[in-house]
């Protein structure tokens, strides 16, 4: 680490996601900063480091991770990218927080499982952002607490306002439902043993050979039972809610009332437009504690098993929505390293 223990950072990939953490980590973050930018596309590298004193911009993740100024990686380049990169990061025992998913499926998530396991020790932390959203910290709490007594059902709703052109109906699951199958698991500290996903008529507004919107049910481990509502179109806002419904009682987080208005004999607020902003905050805890944990020379957040049981349900319910059923998940027997 250099200057005062200034923990030197690689963002990998610097498109939408990591342009932003490069932006985070250089103007929010404390203790740490950005030393070098790696990217496909050497010329967005380079624009990007021109603009950031000490940074030097790479098109090889394997070049930058060789860079003495180099302490830590962020992995921000897309999904099928990420196992080469982990992989290269565990040969120089690099901490990591690399974006969700971990890898784009279980069976390249169990060869990254397998090899931090040789290294002996938890390097990587998995960015599911939620997980430090202050909502969702205190839903957790309270959860954790035992008010309400054993979660019975979480009510979720995911809604984005629109998608890119190609966003297909397996995205639906793999890149948005996966935020609520990492929040089930984590909510409940339960695993999701089964997928079921309903597709009523399409939406007008759904571009065609897309389900929108569809019924992800899941069934877990403590006999608990999650809905999940994914509008990926839905034209009017970015809406991320769950009710949590327990034996004695009920919470909801995610109505967004940041500031309500009246005028005109009506009253009102606004809805969030994408996740870049409704979830800002949590994005800057989520890289604040992964650089406090690595100064510290520990590994905390979500685990290379979390991303491995996440890409393990996605799997399901691709298959669920393909097939119309109930779709039992497996999962290999959790190692030591990860309980
Ligand atoms: P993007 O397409 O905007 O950017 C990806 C960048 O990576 C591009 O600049 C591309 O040139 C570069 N790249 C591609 N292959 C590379 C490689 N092998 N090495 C280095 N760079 C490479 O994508 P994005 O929307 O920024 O998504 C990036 C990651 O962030 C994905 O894993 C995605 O799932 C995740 N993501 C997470 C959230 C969240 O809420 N946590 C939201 C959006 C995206």
């Amino acid at each position: 680490m250099t200057k005062q223990g200034t923990l030197g950072v690689a963002v990998i990939g610097t498109g939408r996601m990591g342009a932003d953490h490069v932006r985070r980590i250089t103007d929010v973050t404390s203790g740490a900063r950005v030393a070098a930018v790696v990217d496909i596309d050497a010329e967005r590298a380079n624009h990007l480091a021109g603009r950031i004193d000490g940074c030097t911009a790479y098109s090889d993740p394997a070049a930058a991770m060789t860079a003495p100024e180099v302490d830590a990686v962020l992995i921000a380049s897309p999904g099928p990218a990420h196992e080469a990169a982990l992989l290269r990061a565990f040969e120089h025992d690099l901490p990591v927080l690399c974006e969700k998913p971990l890898t784009p499926d279980a069976t390249s998530a169990l060869r990254v499982m397998e090899a931090e396991q040789k290294l002996g020790h938890r390097r990587v932390s998995v960015g599911f952002m939620r997980r430090y959203d202050a909502e969702y910290l205190k839903l957790k709490a309270l959860l954790d607490g035992g008010r309400f007594g054993r979660t019975l059902m979480l009510h979720c709703r995911h809604r984005n306002v629109s998608t890119p052109p190609g966003f297909t109906n397996q995205m639906t699951i793999n890149d948005s439902v996966v935020h609520e199958i990492d929040t089930t698991r984590w909510l409940l500290d339960q695993e999701i043993t089964a997928v079921t996903v309903l597709r009523p008529t399409p939406s007008t507004a759904a571009p065609e050979a897309l389900s929108d919107p569809q019924l992800v049910l899941f069934e877990t481990s403590g006999g608990a039972v999650v809905d999940v509502e994914i509008f990926v179109n839905c034209g009017f806002g970015y809406q991320v809610q769950c009710e949590a419904v327990g034996e004695s009682g009920s919470a909801r987080i995610g109505d967004g009332h940041h500031m309500v208005t009246n005028s005109a004999g009506r009253w009102g607020g606004e809805i969030d437009q994408d996740f870049v902003s409704r979830f800002a905050d949590a994005y800057d805890r989520e890289v604040q504690r992964w650089v406090d944990a690595t100064r510290r020379g520990e590994t905390e957040g979500p685990s290379v098993w979390d991303g491995y049981a996440a890409a393990a349900v996605c799997e399901a319910g691709v298959r669920a929505q393909t097939t119309g059923e109930r779709t039992a998940t497996t999962l290999v027997e959790r190692p030591a390293l990860y309980r």
